[in-house]
């Protein structure tokens, strides 16, 4: 077994810690002329995860998973420290899912000594997720950048639940010429209409409830649009009402937006997505988001 290798399971992934072995994977993958599909994740692997695996599985010959809690986009480090590890689990969930191989490096390996270049995001990171949690994105973007370099797949597939992220991501892949192609993947969501999100593990019975406004309140407003209203103004006046009234949620933003360029747009009647994020629970607590296309859907 070379450095940097950890032990394979049987007929499991083949699970690398280090940088060069993770390159030297990617070479010989190309090489054979293998389709190579990456999923980049930060672990605690739950449905919404796994519907990526899966969508990358159908696609490529082989499948890369990455599991990395990033530092570089935490803006607190108790949100950092509080954030679920769970590597043996999610190797089991990649062996079920038929993932190739796990790269699951230390942060020293991504971040060594030294290290000091980064992704500056642009002018579509700032408001929303960007406002609320300064460097954020310019975090995720270096990371991945990093990953993409590291895994050298020709396709990575990335989930709407995070769709600023997305967009960021795609930005990125245009601005700086990269030939991957970046598969978009809808909200996984538990059968209450809650979105997936490692993050929920954190959440009290009361907090949950609270959380679940804000899916309550993109349904209603998608069930609105279906019906005709066409205003967004009415439409917001009534979602933030609605969450407003909703105890132990303290709401950061309920917006609707064009779905490309994240502008504020007046009416309905053309390509709209409502986006919501809020903190809830009491000492411990959990910031959520979500999203949804209102009517029409538009293809990303
Ligand atoms: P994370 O581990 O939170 O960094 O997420 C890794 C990838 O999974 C990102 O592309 C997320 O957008 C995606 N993802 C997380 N939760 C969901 C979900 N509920 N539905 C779809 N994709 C998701």
């Amino acid at each position: 077994m070379s450095k940097g290798q950890r032990a394979r399971a049987p007929r499991g992934p083949l699970v690398l810690s280090s940088v060069s072995a993770a390159q030297a994977h990617a070479l010989s993958t190309r090489q054979s002329g293998h389709t190579l599909g990456f999923v980049p994740t930060m672990g605690a692997l739950h449905d919404g995860h796994l519907a990526l695996l899966r969508e990358a599985r159908q696609r490529a010959d082989t499948v890369v998973v990455s599991i990395f809690v990033n530092p570089l986009q935490f803006d607190s480090d108790a949100d950092l420290d509080a954030y679920p590890e769970t590597l043996e689990q999610d190797v089991e969930h990649c062996r079920r899912a038929g993932v190739d191989v796990v790269f699951a490096p230390a942060r020293a390996q991504i971040y060594p000594a030294g290290f000091q270049t980064q992704v500056c995001a642009g002018t579509l990171a700032r408001p929303f997720e960007g406002r609320s949690r300064p460097g954020h994105f310019d975090g995720m973007l270096t990371v991945v950048l990093k990953l993409f370099q590291i895994v050298q797949p020709h396709f990575a597939v990335f989930g709407e639940k995070d769709y600023q992220q997305l967009l960021l991501v795609r930005r990125m892949v245009q601005d700086f010429h990269l030939p991957i192609e970046i598969v978009p993947m809808p909200v996984i969501r538990e059968t209450d209409g809650l979105a997936l999100s490692s993050r929920n593990q954190r959440l009290t019975k009361t907090a949950r409830k609270a959380g679940l406004a804000l899916s309550g309140a993109l349904i209603a407003t998608q069930d609105r649009v279906a019906a005709g209203e066409t205003s967004v103004k009415r439409l917001l006046d009534e979602a933030k009402a609605a969450l407003a009234r909703t105890k132990g949620l303290d709401l950061d933003y309920c917006a609707i937006v064009d779905p490309r360029s994240l502008e504020r747009v007046f009416s309905v009647r053309g390509p709209a997505r409502m986006l919501l994020a809020g903190q809830v629970g009491g000492k411990d607590k959990v910031r959520l988001i979500d999203n949804g296309p209102l009517f029409p859907p538009v293809p990303l």
